[in-house]
């Protein structure tokens, strides 16, 4: 018998550490509807409020921590995002100086901008949403980590791939866990140039597997149709290679290929691509390699 959870916004983390006190415990195989707030947590409610420093409240909040019964180090979550029911509407924004074009962003901007049934109305332009999850991660061994960050924790990755349907595999390195999730986007172009998606409200629903031993060191995401692996770091080349890294260890163990054979098969067939390098030497990068299930079973 499956028993399902509720976390409501008011249970908010700015920080991945396994300090933080769980707000649920769940046996594995749970499923949990976490409700998420937007990146300023429910403080953009106009086009008049602007993205101005400080901010009073904290960014990037991520609902939790959740407690899973058994979760060891050494063992794996797998969570499936089952689905994500997007607020009727979230927010686009710029900050004045920041950005992949900081030296033309003069002045701050704010849009309130609808979702209706799936379509994005930005003015009078409309596009596909595309409900995505921002920050998912387990609390690290050692220091806190702030949701703004990413890591072989997991964290603030803004790989478009985390969506519904996907299965995020995560490493266990502290009893219990400690899973966040939060910073939903209703749609996020690959870079996030302005630093800002379009932050939404929303309600996640994730069943979590604990896969004991299962030794994944690094967020590994899996789709109908693709596996993808996460790289981050302080350069776009650094981040690129350590997405490129996991790769190649991937194919080569679950293909049974050497590392000649799996590299020549990721400069044929492999993508590497830019999940969000909104400010590239200042702040760090999130990258992601993605492989077809054609290859990959
Ligand atoms: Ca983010
Ligand atoms: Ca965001």
């Amino acid at each position: 018998m499956w028993v399902m959870h509720n976390i409501s916004r008011d249970h908010i983390v700015y920080s991945l550490d396994r300090q933080h006190a769980p707000v649920l415990a769940i046996d594995p195989g749970e499923r949990i509807v976490l409700e998420t707030w937007d990146a300023r947590s429910g403080t953009i409610n106009s086009d008049a409020d602007l993205l101005l420093r400080p901010h009073p409240v904290g960014s990037n909040p991520a609902t939790g921590p959740i407690h899973v019964r058994g979760a060891e180090p050494g063992d794996a979550l797998a969570v499936h995002i089952e689905a994500i029911d997007l607020a009727p509407s979230g927010f686009l924004a710029v900050k004045k100086g920041e950005g992949l074009l900081a030296a033309r962003a003069e002045e701050f901007a704010t849009r309130i901008v609808p979702i209706v049934d799936g379509t994005v109305h930005f003015g009078d332009l409309r596009f596909p949403a595309h409900p995505m999850v921002g920050v998912i991660g387990t609390a690290p061994a050692g220091e806190g980590i702030s949701t703004g960050y990413a890591g072989s924790h997991g964290g603030n990755m803004d790989n478009k791939h985390i969506g519904p349907g996907a299965t995020v595999y995560l490493p266990v390195t502290v009893p219990g866990a400690g899973l966040v999730l939060g910073d939903v986007h209703g749609a996020m172009g690959d870079g996030e140039i302005t630093f800002i998606g379009l932050e939404i409200q929303a309600e996640v629903t994730v069943r979590v597997e604990l896969q004991k031993g299962n030794g994944v060191r690094r967020p590994l995401i899996e789709t109908a149709d693709h596996w993808v692996t996460t790289g981050d770091g302080e350069s776009l080349a650094a981040a690129a290679r350590l997405a490129a890294d996991q790769m190649v260890d991937l194919l080569q163990a679950r293909l049974g290929l050497s590392f000649e054979d799996a590299y020549m098969l990721m400069s044929a067939a492999i993508d590497v691509q830019i999940c969000q390098c909104c400010e590239p030497g200042e702040f760090p990068v999130t990258t992601r390699a993605v492989v077809s299930k054609g290859i990959l079973p």
